[in-house]
């Protein structure tokens, strides 16, 4: 039997974070009432003029620049024809055969694979088209309504080569995108809103052939789970099509999350052909070399780098560096709190452990948070100074993020510290030697594991307060 592999290229829009639209004045708030954020221009009237946004320029500068793209320092723009109920001027005004970026490149871990470098073909702006609402009021079921508000966004858009060999490389892939948008703040990310979505072009061949399979196109996917759904649904597709002698043909096709599948919505028969020509409205985009270079200097540091310099400087895993620069706030809270307890594993090992978890468990952001880089670093000092055990500093660090208060002024309050006094120790200890004779002479005799019984019931006994470290060095004194 044939083996196949796996192509897939993704095609990633992000919209720009702008306070106006690409080429008018009109505001880009998500969520307002359908058809008030609209003017002549992003309406298409006759005679009316596009006027580029600067900033959404410098954004769509930056993106290519963090993904090593080269700045062509000329660019034109291209009206893409076609006729579609949300896209009143009859075309999107974009970028074809002169985009204003191309030739860059990301790395992504693959499982399989090692790492691999993911090709991106270029980087070129457009504007978005409006939004179809489907029967969205109990009166209207069988109506359509258009809502032309997100007519004119900024959008980037960001091909990638067709250099993935699977769902999870497309996810990886998407993903270290999305890493690298939100660290530089041009977009929001939101994927549910789809201020960030993407198209993936996927298709087949028999493994060492080089020509390219013919491809589907994949649309309406605004979740890691579903990209990862939709591609393995076509996979195993067009594997059976071509297995039991069939062809893939060439289409658009819709995703269904609620029933897992892909759909044909455009065949070839019907395609669009774009009919691209120069936006005669608008001069070339120059983009001076003075401006390039400004804005790479204004780079923020990119995820990779952060996670790199965090397992070097800190001395941390791959994995904790991975989830601590996951965005740039949580790095940030790690360094300031680094900068306060100086034992960079510990400080990863609260944070990744129990912060993350009460956060998540609370719905809340890390902004929320009441557990200071100062309250975090209060509490470790007191476990290392063994005023307070590890067991209960997590109790503490629970009342911390509730209430806000200082790890010291809880350990008082509750009467918590640790006991790290022998004297205070010794009767206890000596009353448990007293009571568990057998476990004793059992121990004498070779029953060695029994010590952890012993320093279990002096904790029971101190409610979890005693030094474990020195219960276990008196206990073994004592049953020596
Ligand atoms: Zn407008």
């Amino acid at each position: 039997m044939t083996k196949f592999e796996t192509v897939i290229g993704l095609e990633i829009h992000a919209q720009l974070k702008t306070n106006s639209k690409l080429f008018c004045a009109c505001p880009t708030v998500f969520g307002q009432k359908p058809n008030t954020q609209v003017c002549p221009i992003c309406l298409g009237m006759p005679g009316v003029l596009p006027v580029i946004n600067e900033k959404a320029i410098s954004y769509g500068v930056q993106m290519a620049l963090a993904i090593g793209c080269k700045i062509n320092a000329r660019s034109i723009f291209a009206r893409k024809n076609y006729f579609y109920p949300d896209l009143p001027k009859g075309y999107q005004i974009s970028q074809f055969d002169e985009p204003f970026s191309e030739h860059g490149e990301i790395n992504i871990e693959t499982k399989g694979r090692g790492k691999r470098t993911i090709g991106v073909t270029r980087v070129h702006m457009e504007d978005d088209a409006g939004k179809l609402q489907h029967g969205e009021s109990p009166e209207d079921l069988n109506s359509s309504f258009v809502d032309l508000n997100r007519t004119g966004m900024p959008l980037i858009e960001i091909v990638s080569e067709p250099d993935m060999r699977s769902a999870d490389e497309a996810v990886a892939y998407f993903k270290a995108m999305r890493d690298i948008i939100l660290y530089l703040g041009i977009c929001d990310g939101n994927m549910q809103e789809g201020s960030l979505r993407c198209d993936a072009n996927v298709s087949i061949r028999p493994v060492g052939q080089e020509k390219l399979g013919t491809k589907a196109e994949l649309k309406n996917m605004n979740s890691f789970k579903f990209i990862k759904d939709a591609i393995n649904f076509e996979v195993a597709r067009q594997t059976d099509l071509i297995e039991s002698g069939g062809a893939v043909i060439q289409e658009t096709r819709l995703f269904d999350p609620a029933s897992g599948v892909t759909r044909p919505m455009r065949t070839k028969e019907e395609a669009h052909d774009y009919r691209y020509f120069p936006e005669p409205d608008l001069l070339p985009l120059l983009i001076p070399d003075e401006m390039v270079e400004k804005l790479r200097t204004e780079l923020p540091e990119l995820p990779q780098a952060k996670r790199d310099r965090f397992i070097t400087d800190y001395k941390l895993p791959a994995y904790d560096a991975g989830v601590l620069t996951a965005s740039q706030d949580l790095a940030a809270y790690y360094e300031d709190s680094v900068k306060l307890f100086d034992d960079p594993k510990t400080v990863s090992n609260w944070i990744m452990g129990e912060l993350l978890r009460l956060l998540k468990e609370s719905s809340k952001d890390l902004s929320d948070s009441l557990v200071t880089p100062e309250k975090l670093a209060e509490l470790l000092a007191l476990i290392k100074d063994g005023k307070i055990s590890g067991k209960i500093a997590k109790e503490v660090f629970e009342e911390i993020f509730t209430s806000g208060k200082d790890a010291s002024a809880i350990v008082k309050a509750k009467g918590i510290s640790q006991i790290s006094d022998a004297g205070e120790l010794e009767a206890i200890i000596n009353k448990i030697v007293a009571d568990n004779q057998d476990s004793v002479e059992r121990y004498r005799t070779g029953k060695t594991k029994l010590m952890g019984f012993f320093v279990g019931e002096t904790m029971k006994a101190t409610k979890g307060r005693a030094n474990p470290g020195l219960v276990s060095k008196m206990l073994k004194e004592k049953l020596a």
